[in-house]
């Protein structure tokens, strides 16, 4: 084969020569083209819900693409999106009653973003501070990166970041810090809007925190005529244990984002919920209210189609079951980490768990992660530890057996590369 001349994401090529390659994608594997199989215990980045390559998914793919392809969404509509539409509004928490379709996690908030801000604007009382919380991750882009942690990862284009107010993690025992805080910076700053990451902080390092702080954050809020946006794009779609993590603290945000588990992680697609309060705002006769973005693949026919049969599998398969089954299995597995001096912080919440290794090297950058990954790629396992932090998010197909192997590849892992005794 001659060279690629792929630029891969998140990837330092000088260190990676050989990127294997996959021709087919099933189930919770990924097939290589000399016929061995990866086990996906991240669900490929945190996408794939139900499995690779659902049946119902893919035709929904096919007989959508025989009569629609992308249609200009500004002026025009199309059934898959109206439908898509109603049913996102009827599963999210109520009173979300507006969906703005785009196409990745990170334009789901920067959309997100832009509707708090025009929200105030068109009210007649602009505000534009944001709070954000320690260790969160949104995106890649320049906003998503401003209300994103700063680090190794955005530090050359720092300059072009925005300000923002940082309010701690809520770690355990230091819960009420943090709602001092939010409030306080609330109050202060006259803040615009609060994003979070609900229940679980995903690039952060799978850090968890109660529902209630959720719930306590929405109060706050609320009382302080903040708004509070919730970035449920790795967290919705089941992976905490409910559909949507905000469930969970009984909450309505006024804003949420979701995108990665919305096609059951086939296709690109996300879409912004949004109140009547911040749809009215915007709803003016008056041009100059109008809300100003669109991507040139906005509620893409395919994607939508694919999305609204992601849907049709929560209503028909035993989708819940399968998530509370996963996550009694995860933390049954977990319980025999807790006793050992390898590991630290043994954690699950719903479908994901976390724990981790004890080293001296810390960090994203920490020499572990990558040594770690390779170990576990010549076990046939895609997990991919963020520093020294190893975590499973796997598809909800996965069996017993297939999380022992991955369980008793961890208890391994530590044995190599944990303290020695
Ligand atoms: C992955 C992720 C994003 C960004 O999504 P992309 O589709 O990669 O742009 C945003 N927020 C959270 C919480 C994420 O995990």
């Amino acid at each position: 084969m001659s060279q690629s001349r792929v630029w891969h994401p998140f990837t330092q090529h000088a260190l990676e020569p050989a990127i294997p390659a996959i021709v087919r994608t099933e189930g919770a594997y990924l097939h290589k083209a000399d016929g061995t199989r990866i086990l996906d215990a991240i669900s490929s980045w945190w996408v794939v819900t139900h499995g690779h390559r659902h049946p119902r998914i893919v035709k929904a793919i096919e007989t959508t693409a025989a009569r629609l392809d992308q249609v200009i969404f500004a002026g025009f509509t199309h059934e898959p999106a109206e439908d898509l539409a109603k049913a996102l509004v009827d599963l999210a928490p109520a009173g979300l009653d507006w969906v703005f379709y785009s196409d990745s996690g990170s334009t789901s908030v920067e959309v997100a973003l832009k509707m708090a801000l025009g929200y105030f604007r068109n009210i007649g009382a602009p505000r534009s501070r944001i709070v954000v919380m320690e260790h969160s991750y949104h995106g890649d882009t320049i906003g998503t990166m401003s209300v994103g942690a700063r680090g190794v990862f955005n530090a050359a284009y720092e300059p072009l970041l925005f300000e923002v107010d940082t309010i701690p993690f809520p770690a355990a025992g230091h819960e009420q810090e943090t709602l001092d805080r939010f409030e306080a910076v609330c109050r202060d700053r006259r803040a615009a809007a609060l994003i979070v990451e609900p229940l679980v902080l995903g690039a952060g390092g799978m850090l968890m925190y109660p529902a209630s702080v959720l719930t306590e954050f929405k109060r706050i809020a609320e009382t302080s005529g903040t708004l509070l946006i919730a970035d449920e794009v790795m967290t919705g779609w089941g992976r905490t244990g409910t559909l949507f993590a905000c469930e969970q603290a009984q909450i309505t945000p006024d804003i949420l984002c979701t995108s990665k588990g919305l096609t059951g992680g086939t296709v690109p697609l996300a879409s912004t919920l949004a109140t009547e309060a911040i749809f009215q705002a915007h709803y003016s006769t008056d041009r100059k209210k109008t809300f100003f973005h669109s991507s040139s693949y906005t509620a893409n026919p395919i994607a939508c189609a694919a999305a609204l049969a992601n849907v049709q599998i929560w209503h028909d398969e035993p989708v819940a079951e399968r998530i509370a089954a996963l996550g009694m299995l995860q933390a049954a597995r977990l319980r025999r980490f807790r006793e050992t001096p390898v590991f630290s912080d043994c954690r699950a919440t719903g479908t994901i768990a976390a724990l981790d290794l004890r080293t001296s090297s810390t960090g994203y950058l920490a020499e572990i992660g990558p040594k770690l990954r390779t170990f576990f790629l010549e076990r046939g396992l895609l997990i991919r530890p963020l520093g020294n932090v190893l975590y499973l998010l796997p598809p909800y197909c996965i069996t017993a057996d297939e999380l022992d192997r991955l369980y008793d590849a961890i208890e391994e892992a530590g044995d190599c590369f944990g303290p020695k005794a």
